[in-house]
């Protein structure tokens, strides 16, 4: 909860506590316990009995983040590995094949999921940490806020996302993009071992001596594999983290993208960096800061272990600010060292999702040209987009690691993201051709393959990875679930079988 002031305070460049007056931390304070204690009685309850349309379970179990209804024929709230169970066998009795989600961060590019049983996957069990080992098993359907909030005291760190929001076990199931992600890679290839439910009814823990096969498809194979009931992962050493925010008037938007481009470059891997256009509506949890014009927003991440990469991290930001103030000062610069608690909050991503449109891909951007391509879409309220961002690949990502999964490493030198939120103003199909155009314009430069975690829309031909890691997550699929139970939660893009 600490980072939902974070994430205000971040956004408007305040420090809490410090300019905060205190009455507003007071009445925050108790805003968020009230919130906190609403969560905690509120929280659905699993028993493992698939519900009907209508009943409060089905309704607990359908809720998503996104902003889509999500209508299964059953569903049910999962808080335990019995209940698992007992949702498997009534699924199967019932002749109903099985999806599953976490907190539905991913719900809007999934298959439709008519006439399937719906497991909502929140096993109420804590995090627990091995500081000596330098581990945390995560349950699933924990949110990465928790886990970082449960690994920070011990001065451990984990290659989390932008959001504290978004769950674990889907995040590292699709290889993970984190905030940190040029020093740790696909955060993937930090799992240790997961904890399986397969198709058959056995739990199986997968690691990398036992179902071996199992645990290579499973890390960033594009899922459909058996309900992972908890997730075990590598942890490094953290004590702070050097992060932040920058953000100018759109008006500067070309200069700065090329000035950031010219400094990624030659960036050292210890910093994660990312670079948006942004037109954002007044959304609720949105400071008006972001909202009021179009601006630019660069922020980054640096980890931070011990007082001498404290210095170099110190460093590092003094140069990135050197390359891009002499094009205008930001109006805002939040850079700072910081709890790592906060490094989930730099990237400003809504408490709440609203209707979207969305797309990404990787591209390459060696001889300027790609870059240039991209700035001439700047004029968002011309497009009639909200937000288009590069996020900085490279570094850690771009190494394979010789025992990984199926995704242990990612080319390209930029993640492209864009996003439309179809309005009155702005219908759903003009939202989508200005997509379609940028993603035409961008071809030339583009990988072919796109972060699993951000596959688009099923209606976008994509691929996760190559063909012949296509056939054998299908081959490994065909082993642990031969009658395709799991099959509507085969990512798009994963399987040459859709
Ligand atoms: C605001 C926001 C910020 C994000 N930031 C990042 C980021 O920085 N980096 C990044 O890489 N991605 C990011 N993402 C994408 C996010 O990682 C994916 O959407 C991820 O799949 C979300 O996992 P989830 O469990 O929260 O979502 P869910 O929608 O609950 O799950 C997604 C998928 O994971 C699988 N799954 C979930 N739980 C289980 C389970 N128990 N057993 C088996 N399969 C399961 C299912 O196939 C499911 O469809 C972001 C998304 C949002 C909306």
């Amino acid at each position: 909860m600490p980072g939902l002031l974070g994430f205000g305070a971040a956004c408007a460049g305040l420090t809490v506590g410090k300019d905060l007056p205190p009455a507003l931390v007071v009445l925050t304070a108790a805003l968020l316990f009230a919130v906190v204690c609403a969560t905690f009685l509120l929280r659905p309850r699993g028993n493992g009995t698939l519900a009907r349309p209508r009943s409060p379970r089905y309704r607990a179990a359908t809720r998503s983040f996104d902003a889509v209804r999500l209508t299964p024929a059953r569903a049910t709230v999962i808080a335990s590995p019995d209940q698992a169970r007992a949702a498997l066998a009534g699924a199967v009795a019932a002749g109903l094949p099985v999806r599953m989600h976490g907190t539905g961060h991913k719900a809007g590019t999934t298959r439709a999921m008519g006439g399937a049983a719906l497991l909502k996957v929140r096993i109420h069990e804590p995090v627990t940490v091995d500081p000596v080992a330098r581990t945390a098993r995560i349950p699933a359907g924990t949110t990465w806020g928790d886990v970082v909030a449960a690994i920070t005291p011990h001065k451990l760190g984990a290659a989390h996302g932008s959001s504290g929001r978004v769950g674990a076990v889907g995040y590292l199931l699709g290889g993970g993009l984190s905030a940190y992600a040029r020093t740790t890679g696909i955060a993937a290839n930090s799992i240790e071992s997961i904890e399986v439910l397969l198709a058959d009814g056995e739990q199986v823990t997968a690691d990398r001596s036992a179902h071996s096969d199992l645990f290579w498809a499973i890390r960033g194979g594009g899922g459909g594999f058996g309900i992972v009931t908890a997730i075990t992962v590598r942890l490094f050493d953290l004590t702070h983290a050097m992060t932040g925010t920058m953000i100018w008037d759109g008006a500067h938007a070309a200069d700065l993208l090329n000035a950031w481009h010219q400094w990624a470059r030659s960036a050292p891997d210890a910093i994660t960096t990312s670079f948006r256009l942004m037109r954002m509506p007044p959304l609720p949890g949105l400071p008006p800061a972001l909202t009021r014009h179009p601006i630019v927003a660069i922020d980054g991440s640096i980890p931070v272990a011990t007082a001498g990469s404290a210095r170099e991290a110190e460093a590092l930001v003094a140069e990135l600010r050197s390359s891009l103030r002499p094009v205008a000062p930001p109006r805002r610069d939040t850079f700072r060292l910081a709890s790592p608690l906060e490094t989930a909050f730099t990237h400003m991503d809504p408490p709440i999702a609203v209707a979207q449109v969305t797309d990404s891909f990787m591209i390459t951007a060696e001889d300027h040209a790609a870059v240039e391509c991209f700035g001439a879409f700047a004029d968002l309220d011309a497009v009639g987009l909200a937000t288009l961002e590069l996020r900085h690949l490279g570094a850690a990502l771009a190494r394979p690691v010789r025992d990984g999964g199926a995704v242990s490493s990612v080319s390209g030198d930029y993640f492209y993201w864009g996003l439309g939120l179809p309005s009155r103003r702005t219908p759903k199909s003009h939202v989508t051709r200005s997509l379609d155009e940028i993603r035409t314009a961008l071809a030339p430069w583009q990988t072919g393959f796109v972060m699993p975690t951000y596959a688009p829309e099923p209606g976008i031909p994509h691929h996760l990875f190559d063909s012949s890691t296509r056939a054998r997550v299908d081959e490994v699929r065909a082993t642990y679930d031969p009658d395709g139970l799991f099959s509507g939660d085969v990512a798009f893009g994963a399987t040459d079988r859709n």
